[in-house]
C-alpha cells in the first residue's frame, strides 16, 4: 500500500457497521506487521520501514486499549507517508515531542476509532441510566474512557461540556 495517494488509502479503508474496528485486520490489509515488544516505558510504540517492508511496534506493557490506539497512530504515519523513523531514532516517537504531524495522526486514529456517524449513531441508542454513557461506548469502541470522552466532546455530544461551557443566555 505504500506509495499510494494518502486521500486514496483512506477511502478504500471499509466503512466500519459495527464497533469495534478490527485494527489488526486494518493492518494486515495495509500490510503492515504488529508486533508486541517489551519497549521502554515512555515508548507507547513506533512505525519503522526496513528492508523487510513496514512494521508496527507496541510497547507489551500497555493495555489492549492503549495498544489499539497506537497502532492506529501508527497505521497513521504509514498511509499519509510521515515520520518514518529508521531504527537510530524511532525511539524519539511518542515521547512527548509534539509537532504538526503527531496530531495529524491522532486525529487519524479518532477517525478510524471512533468514525464520528456511528459514535452519533451509538450514543443515541445508548440510554441514560445506571450506568456511564461515555465509559459504556469506551467498552463498546474498546477505546480508554479518556480518549472517548475527548472524542464526545469533540462531536458536542458530551452532556457536561454543554453543562459546563455553554450557559443558556450566552447558547447561539
Ligand atoms: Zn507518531
Amino acid at each position: 500500500m505504500s506509495g499510494m495517494d494518502p486521500a486514496y488509502t483512506i477511502r478504500l479503508i471499509p466503512r466500519q457497521i459495527e464497533p469495534p474496528l478490527d485494527i489488526n485486520w486494518l493492518a494486515e490489509w495495509l500490510g503492515v506487521e504488529v508486533e508486541i515488544r517489551p519497549l521502554p516505558r515512555n515508548v507507547a510504540g513506533l512505525y519503522l520501514h526496513t528492508d523487510s517492508g513496514a512494521h508496527i511496534l507496541l510497547n507489551a506493557g500497555d493495555c489492549p486499549e492503549r495498544q489499539r490506539w497506537t497502532t492506529a497512530h501508527e497505521l497513521a504515519h504509514h498511509i499519509l507517508n510521515i515520520g518514518r523513523h529508521s531504527p537510530k531514532n524511532a525511539f524519539q516517537i511518542n515521547t512527548g515531542k509534539r509537532d504538526h504531524s503527531e496530531d495529524l495522526c491522532d486525529r487519524f486514529a479518532a477517525e478510524i476509532l471512533m468514525p464520528a456517524t456511528l459514535i452519533r449513531k451509538k450514543a443515541a441508542e445508548v440510554k441514560h441510566g445506571r450506568y456511564d454513557k461515555t465509559a459504556l461506548l469506551a467498552n463498546m469502541f474498546e477505546v480508554s474512557v479518556t480518549a472517548m470522552r475527548i472524542r464526545l466532546r469533540e462531536l458536542r455530544l458530551s452532556k457536561t461540556n454543554r453543562r459546563a461551557n455553554i450557559p443558556e443566555s450566552s447558547a447561539q
